[in-house]
């Protein structure tokens, strides 16, 4: 299907026909489907743009990723499908390895998503040979690389699942999530949680990174000073000054309600 560029709702169209596509591709599986539903939810409530709480994680998370000995950024099918360009940009900007690492794990998805990788510019993805397992986890969703997730001290993790999330963490890892619900068990166990869509996330750290980057007394300071329960009670509130918001322009006008825009 084409999408006209004039829909109100043109971009989250443009992001199911890819997930879709992808999922006929084999990249995407149809729980991934389901589990962009919740985050176009989250990112309606949100008002679709990066709010001000979530520019901060991601500049804390450009500043780990930059003072990281050993960074990963890990890729799954529904990253793989709407971002794949942007994480190689990340990589290659910070840089840092890449790892395939699925939740539902068949050996030809891991496939397929290297190569989707690999036509966006990366080389050396890590993923089809697992030498190690994440400690607490069963099954193959424990499956990692010794050389990639198993050894790196700074994972970013977009769009994991909160148990996953927590055996990483538990294994003394800094991990940065990105994940559109705030309340969710990802965001709540991360080192960074970053609630935001996974395009737009990306492409803020990209940037800090690139701003930060020859800078690293700013980098430790901002790192120094970022605080997770403060910057996740900010995206709290920012959620509940929105439905607020929305309520009192629904009593008035019966529109949605206007975005509070983040200046820079
Ligand atoms: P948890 O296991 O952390 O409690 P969950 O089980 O509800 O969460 P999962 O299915 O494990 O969720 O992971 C999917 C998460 O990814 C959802 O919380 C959803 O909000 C988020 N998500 C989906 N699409 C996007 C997107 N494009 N950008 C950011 N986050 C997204
Ligand atoms: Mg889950």
């Amino acid at each position: 299907m084409r999408v006209p560029k004039s829909h109100p709702r043109y971009e989250s169209l443009v992001r199911r026909e890819k997930l879709v596509r992808a999922w006929r591709a084999g990249v995407v599986v149809p729980e991934g489907l389901i589990a962009h539903g919740r985050g176009e939810a989250f990112d309606y409530l949100l008002g679709e743009e990066t709010s001000a709480p979530a520019l901060v994680a991601e500049k804390a998370a450009a500043a780990a990723l930059l003072l990281a000995t050993h960074p990963v950024v890990s890729v799954n099918g529904n990253v793989a499908a709407l971002a794949a360009r942007d994480v190689v940009r990340l990589a290659r900007a910070v840089p840092a390895a890449i790892e395939v690492n699925l939740f539902h794990r068949t050996e030809g998805r891991v496939r397929t998503i290297v190569r989707t990788l690999e036509r966006s510019g990366a080389s050396h993805v890590l993923g089809p040979r697992p030498d190690a397992r994440i400690p607490g986890l069963e099954s193959k969703r424990a499956l990692c690389h010794r050389e990639g997730i198993y050894h790196a001290d700074v994972v970013l993790v977009p769009l994991e699942d909160g148990d996953r999330a927590e055996a990483l963490v538990k294994m003394g890892k800094t991990v940065i999530s990105v994940d559109l619900n705030p309340l969710s068990r990802t965001s709540r166990r991360a080192s960074i949680p970053i609630v935001d869509d996974v395009t737009r996330a990306l492409r803020n750290v990209e940037r800090f990174v690139r701003d930060l980057r020859g800078d690293p007394t700013e980098t430790t300071r901002i790192l120094r000073t970022y605080r997770k329960s403060g910057n996740l009670r900010a995206a709290h509130s920012f959620l509940e000054w929105r439905l607020e918001k929305f309520s009192k322009t629904r009593q008035s006008a019966g529109g949605r309600p206007r975005t509070r825009k983040v200046r820079r």
